[in-house]
């Protein structure tokens, strides 16, 4: 038998809904045993103990184009135990959907650190729409559309939006909204603000979360219509999670992501950081918090990722002239850990399922990735529980100029990763070159039909 290249010894694995002592051996990029007490030779030997060993994390939701480019965002991911990123193809108005699913490919196959896949960004798709068939034949197979931002020019309507779940549903993808009711908004907006008002008070009451809640129930609905799988990115309030609940009750193929900054910080920061946390949907209440870590535990919730979009601004600047966004991929395990884990929120092996497994199996990645399966890549991330660090611009890897959770001190983080049996990460050093990231074909059709498969397994187990 050949030797193997690592032996990960004495971990808490972590995988598939329950923590266990185990060793694992990897050779060739796969993880070859997952057992007790191995004693193979191995070219090296991690000393695991004390540790949890977690399939690697996936971040399905980045924007590579604002101050991190692919190779900037992949980077600033993998120092946060990222090992796949699913980045959003923006396809702008008066560009063609496939020539950017090529030219982030292209850009990702030459600088991405990690492996990673694309969905498809729809601005227009009145006019894109009918290369959603070409694109899920190149392994695109997600498409997301704005329900709001009437004034940026970037909101598909109703009629848009039933025409586009159509053909994304005839072509065997899946459908995402950006959930907002944009036209109520706007129309709220241009009322205060010429009364003067202050324009982050403006904001706060603009962004209600019962028009977000509204634009959710309307997106389930009209995708029910199409026959259309549905994925809600980026949940920020309880009454989202009420329509998602009853949706799920009812049988529909509708899932829904939350993000770090929903489940940790409130519309204070606003009035506190100003611009620098100006982000769509906006940061809403405690009580939100706690809704949306309910709704994670409870299974309402299926994943969370970090809506990575760093910008250039501000604490200063004219609040509605500042763009949307803040840096959150590098951050993202080391917060929800903390507060999630340690807070008492979530178990251990509920964060990897909604960290790993389920955004793995909902874009048809798994098993290869999200799983510390015998055959899988070995894609994982060594957890060191007792590891306190605290957050600071100034150690971080974006190209942003501040963070949300400045000063903020986690307890919990990844010490050391692996890309396909390849180290990349180790006591906070990237051992990685640009290009090494493999593109990867989702596959929602597959993925969708297995994720409720298996909850249905899951619900006849008890
Ligand atoms: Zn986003």
């Amino acid at each position: 038998m050949s030797q193997l290249d690592y032996l990960v010894k004495g971990g808490l694995v972590v995988d598939q809904g329950v923590i266990r002592r185990a060793d694992m051996a990897i050779a060739n990029g796969k993880i070859v045993t997952v057992a007790a007490d191995l004693a193979e030779a191995a070219k090296r030997t991690i000393d695991a103990r004390g540790k949890y060993v977690l399939p690697g994390i996936i971040d399905a939701h980045t924007h590579p184009v604002y101050l991190d480019d692919l190779q900037g965002t992949s980077e600033a991911a993998a120092h946060g135990g990222i090992t796949t990123v699913i980045h959003y193809a923006y396809a702008k108005p008066g560009t063609k959907l496939m020539e950017a699913i090529n030219q982030f490919r292209q850009d990702g196959e030459s600088g991405s650190v990690l492996d990673f896949a694309l969905h498809g960004g729809l601005f227009d798709p009145k006019h894109q729409a009918e290369e959603i068939p070409m694109a899920v034949a190149a392994g695109v197979t997600s498409f997301k559309m704005f329900m709001t931002y009437a004034k940026l020019k970037w909101m598909t309507d109703d009629y848009q939006l039933m025409r586009t779940f159509d053909i994304i549903s005839q072509a065997g993808g899946m459908g995402m909204v950006h959930a907002e009711n944009g036209l109520a908004t706007d129309y709220l907006q241009d009322k205060y603000l010429q009364l003067g008002r202050d324009p982050k008070e403006v904001f706060v009451a603009t962004r209600l979360a019962v028009l977000e809640a509204e634009a959710v129930n309307r997106a389930i609905a009209i995708a029910q219509v199409a026959g259309c799988p549905l994925y809600i990115v980026h949940l920020t309030a309880s009454e989202d999670v009420e329509v998602v609940a009853r949706a799920r009750e009812k049988g529909y193929r509708v899932f829904a992501e939350t993000c770090p900054q929903y489940l940790t910080l409130t519309s204070e920061e606003i009035f506190g950081q100003g611009a620098l946390a100006k982000i769509g949907p906006p940061l809403r209440g405690k009580q939100d918090n706690q809704a949306l870590w309910k709704a994670l535990a409870g299974g309402v919730i299926d994943t969370i990722a970090s809506d990575h979009a760093p910008k250039q601004k501000t604490k200063g600047d004219d609040f509605f002239a500042a763009a949307y966004g803040s840096p959150s991929t590098e951050t993202m395990f080391p917060v929800v850990y903390d507060a999630g884990i340690n807070g008492g929120e979530l178990s251990l092996p509920r964060l990897v399922q909604v960290m790993c497994e389920n955004p793995a199996r909902i874009f048809g990645l798994y098993p290869q990735k999200g799983t510390l399966q015998v055959g899988s890549d070995a894609d994982i991330v060594i957890v060191d529980p007792a590891l306190t660090h605290t957050i600071e611009q100034k150690t971080q890897h974006s190209h942003a100029s501040y963070t949300l959770y400045e000063g903020r001190t986690c307890l919990g983080r990844p010490i050391l990763s692996m890309q396909r049996g390849e180290v990349i990460l180790e006591k906070g050093t990237l051992h990685t070159s640009p290009g090494h990231g493999k593109f990867l074909r989702t596959d929602t059709k597959d993925g969708t039909r297995g994720f409720f498969a298996k909850k249905k397994q899951e619900q006849d187990k008890y």
